[in-house]
């Protein structure tokens, strides 16, 4: 298991940083008011301070009222550490000097501290240490902390975090509960007034919501069959108040990335297609992004960078949404590695679970964070965020390696032939949608399929849940349970993990 290590950004009576190291599962920590730097030049004062519990480590928000370290925290940077010249970091610590070579988003190579004075018998005094950076290969002359201000979790400031923070640590509270709620990590949809006025148009009308007017169209129409005859079918206006009070949940997985729309003009029983184009009669205020690799006709894609985006391709008959691996801004580097159990004929459920259970031990040996979500097929996919940084080669080669390594313990379940027919019915894992402008579909899309099942997270716990169905969940059920349990995939918009060797 990789040891973590997080930089907070702590704005408390006075604004430091604080360099905590997991050691023996407790975060030990120290108080750096100039803050860890690449810069080899530089030899900062740090401050040995308390031990933190591990459940610290993702803590972004604000330490209310008078209590010790009151003030706004954001995660700064974030990845692993592993001790360099020894096995037994506490010793050194004890000892009075650490060589950590860190693996964060902003800090990279090894990373000194050396105590200066310890603290006096009696409490009083300061644990001063002495922090550097060796001048290694990431070692960077002048680079300054006060320049790369944002989160490594949010992409927020802190003064955006102290101005609407999401999270109050409550010190006073056992740590798995001191990080309490304060603001709903999922804004409101449209309200009651809102679904009511989408209800009241007749066929084709206009709809005023998310401060946008959409052109609705054909709304009574047939779009998903139901499961048995007893039921109704699921209309265009069923789609279309989905997408609306889904879209808050989704939209974080959609915005900034290009979106391939799969689209069913007739209905999930008729033929679908891809979708890539924004079409010239798409209304101006839509986020669009110029692919400038695209093939030709397809140049311009939708980006659902907010609400009502999603609801006006709901009513362009799009049933299945698809958003890149990538984003806008760096087409060429995935922020997911994506691993996709897909059942061959004779893959049974059962089968399926076995396979997403595999991976889940080789992810919390590898200590690798990573979160499923069944497909509303048949299917298990995994998404494993990723820090900027590896080409989609790398990471379908990583994608490939895990799987390679996964497969071989159940050889029976899994076939390596390309070739649908090839498989004798067994699963394949598909590492081949690691590239770019391939796409899974995002979580909470509909599937076009009767019923109108829909891809849902789940919390790795799930999978042990004998109710648990691939497609089990529908465009009628799946928001009263984002209501109830929240969204357990918030993990992989974590934007800090860096992939280990597997070897
Ligand atoms: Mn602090």
């Amino acid at each position: 298991m990789e040891r973590r290590f997080v930089v907070q950004l702590h704005r408390a009576r006075q604004r430091h940083y604080d360099l905590r190291f997991e050691i023996d599962g407790a975060l030990v920590s120290w108080a750096v008011p100039r803050g860890p730097t690449l810069d080899p030049g530089a030899r900062r004062s740090a401050y040995r301070v308390d031990d933190h519990p591990m459940e610290y480590v993702d803590f972004e928000g604000v330490i209310p009222g008078k209590q010790y370290g009151a003030g706004d925290v954001i995660v700064w940077d974030a990845g692993t550490w592993e001790p360099h010249g020894t096995d037994d970091p506490a010793a050194a610590v004890a000892a009075g000097e650490l060589h950590a070579e860190v693996h964060g988003q902003k800090l990279r190579g090894r990373l000194v501290l050396v105590r200066r004075s310890g603290a006096s018998r009696d409490g009083g005094g300061k644990d001063v240490w002495l922090l550097v950076h060796k001048r290694d290969e990431h070692a960077v002359e002048g680079w300054d902390p006060d320049d790369h201000p944002r989160s490594v979790l949010s992409g927020r400031t802190s003064d955006e975090v102290k101005a609407d923070p999401e999270l109050h640590w409550h010190s006073d509270l056992p740590a798995a509960r001191a990080a309490v709620r304060v603001r709903p990590a999922i804004p409101p949809g449209p309200d009651g007034d809102e679904l009511a006025a989408l209800d009241a148009i007749r066929s084709d009308g206009t709809w005023d919501v998310f401060g946008r007017s959409l052109r609705l169209t054909n709304l009574d129409k047939a779009l998903f069959p139901p499961r048995d005859r007893r039921r109704k079918p699921v209309s265009k206006r069923d789609l279309v108040r989905y997408a609306a009070r889904v879209a808050p949940v989704v939209l974080p997985y959609l915005a900034g990335r290009a979106l391939n729309l799969h689209r069913f003009p007739n209905g999930a029983e008729g033929k679908g297609f891809w979708h890539k184009q924004l079409p010239q009669h798409a209304p101006d205020w839509l986020p669009r992004w110029d692919n400038p690799d695209a093939d030709r006709g397809e140049t311009t894609y939708l980006v659902v960078d907010e609400a009502a985006a999603l609801v006006w391709a709901a009513n362009f008959g799009a049933l299945e949404w698809h958003a890149w691996t990538s984003r806008t801004d760096d087409p060429h580097r995935p922020t997911y590695a994506l691993v996709d159990l897909d059942p061959g004929t004779t893959t049974s459920w059962d089968d399926v679970l076995v396979l997403a259970r595999l991976h889940r031990t080789a992810f919390e040996h590898l200590g690798v964070r990573a979160q499923p979500k069944v497909t509303g097929r048949r299917g298990i996919q995994i998404w494993v965020p990723v820090a900027r940084g590896p080409s989609f080669d790398e990471t379908r080669a990583w994608v490939e390696r895990l799987s390679r390594t996964v497969g071989a313990v159940v050889p029976e379940l899994v076939s390596w032939k390309w070739e649908r027919n090839e498989r004798g019915g067994r699963a394949r894992l598909d590492w081949t949608q690691n590239a770019i402008n391939k796409t899974l579909v995002a979580p909470y899309s509909p599937r076009a399929a009767p019923g109108a099942p829909v891809s849902v997270p789940l919390e790795w716990g799930e999978l042990d849940d004998p109710a648990l169905r691939p497609d089990g969940f529908t465009l009628g059920t799946v928001l009263d349970r984002v209501a109830e349990r929240g969204d357990p995939f918030r993990t992989v918009l974590a934007t800090d993990q860096r992939l280990p060797r597997i070897s």
